[in-house]
């Protein structure tokens, strides 16, 4: 399977504006930001989308939400508040085939999203 654009940044062969990295995931800036801040949470392991994670995962997954809070504050928005989304599938719209948290934030944002 050819490799996929998020594992091409984890693996450096493609630039990205990193914003954090540690053993298990890295978080990088959107390049299509959807606010003033948008960036995104991708694990190293591959996964898919998150309808494929499994038990195996559970410890992988509560990492990922732990850091959304690193990356809220490492991007000003902790105080401000903030949105987390997860994409699955193509109805809910993504793009993407390695699972990836966005966090979403420097402005008010509508709900119910589009
Ligand atoms: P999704 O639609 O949930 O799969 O999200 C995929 C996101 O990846 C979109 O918001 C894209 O703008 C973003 N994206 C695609 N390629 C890159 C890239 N090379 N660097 C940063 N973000 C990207």
């Amino acid at each position: 399977m050819p490799k996929t654009v998020f594992q091409k940044i984890i693996d450096r062969e493609i630039p990205a504006d990193i914003v954090y990295e540690d053993e298990i995931c890295i978080a990088f800036r959107d390049i299509e930001p959807q606010a003033p801040v948008h960036c995104l949470i991708v694990p190293k392991k591959l996964i898919p989308r998150i309808s494929e994670a499994d038990a195996k995962d559970d410890a992988l997954l509560g990492h990922l939400l732990l850091t959304v809070t690193k990356v809220a504050k490492l991007t000003g928005i902790l105080k401000t508040g903030f949105r987390t989304v997860i994409n699955c599938g193509v109805d809910g719209g993504e793009t993407v085939p390695h699972l990836h948290v966005h966090v979403l934030g420097g402005r008010s944002l509508q709900w119910p999203p589009g």
